[in-house]
This record gives C-alpha cells, sequence and structure tokens, in this order.
C-alpha cells in the first residue's frame, strides 16, 4: 500500500464537500477504494457538524437579554424595598411608643389604660409589647 495519498484526493473530497461530481470523479470513484473512504469520512464529518449545529442552542435574541437584564433590575429594586419596608415595620412600633411617651407622658398612658378599660398599666404594657411583636413578626414574615 503507498503511503502518498490518491492523485485524486483534493478533487474528490471537494466534490464530496459541495456535492458536485464531475463524470471523471465519478468513474475514479468506481474504481479507487481509497477515494470511497475518503468520501466515506467526508460525509460522516458533514454529518457529525449538522448533529453539533442542531445541539448547540441558539444565542438568545438582543430583546431576551434586554428582558434578563431588566428583571434583575426589577429583582434589586424589589430587595432594596424589602429592606427598607422591613426597618420601617421594625422602627414603627417602637416610634409609637416612644412618641406617645414623649407627648403624653406617664399621665397620657394611664388616661389610654383607662379610656381602654384596661385593668393595669403592666397589663396595658404587655398589650403593647403584643402589638409590637406583632408587627414585627408580620413585617420580617412579608419580607421573606
Ligand atoms: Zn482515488
Amino acid at each position: 500500500m503507498s503511503t502518498e495519498p490518491c492523485r485524486f484526493d483534493d478533487a474528490i473530497t471537494r466534490a464530496a464537500r459541495a456535492r458536485d461530481w464531475t463524470a471523471e470523479l465519478r468513474d475514479h470513484l468506481q474504481a479507487c477504494p481509497e477515494c470511497r473512504a475518503t468520501v466515506a469520512l467526508v460525509e460522516q464529518l458533514g454529518t457529525l457538524a449538522a448533529a453539533t449545529a442542531a445541539a448547540a442552542p441558539p444565542p438568545p435574541s438582543p430583546h431576551t437579554l434586554w428582558l434578563r437584564a431588566e428583571y434583575a433590575r426589577r429583582a434589586r429594586v424589589r430587595a432594596r424595598l424589602d429592606r427598607l419596608r422591613t426597618a420601617a415595620g421594625l422602627a414603627a412600633p417602637l416610634l409609637a411608643v416612644v412618641g406617645f411617651t414623649a407627648f403624653r407622658g406617664a399621665e397620657g398612658w394611664a388616661r389610654l389604660v383607662q379610656a381602654a378599660a384596661l385593668p393595669s398599666p403592666q397589663l396595658a404594657a404587655v398589650a403593647v409589647l403584643g402589638l409590637a411583636m406583632t408587627a414585627w413578626v408580620m413585617q420580617v414574615g412579608r419580607a421573606n
């Protein structure tokens, strides 16, 4: 067996890739097993290349890329607003208690307790703390 390729090797390869055969190349192919192997190889490579191209996902469209970026931006804004809402939810009951105490003082609390007909200031304090805890738990639950 010769180590030199057939003299038609290049022409046969081009014809097999382009699927454009001359009568001379077709006649040679009948007589040359080496060139038939070359044609088989070119056809297998073509099949493999087509399968690879079909398996690869197409690149995303610019519209899809824009939508992804917009979704990520909105998620960041939403996360920032959630943190702000959580902080406000935690601070609001405390500010309400501090503000009421500052403007109405202990007598204000006593009047509030009487108006609410609660039996004792201690119970009123527990009720306020309970409300504050409830607001805090609801706020934390909403943030998650
Ligand atoms: Zn040949």
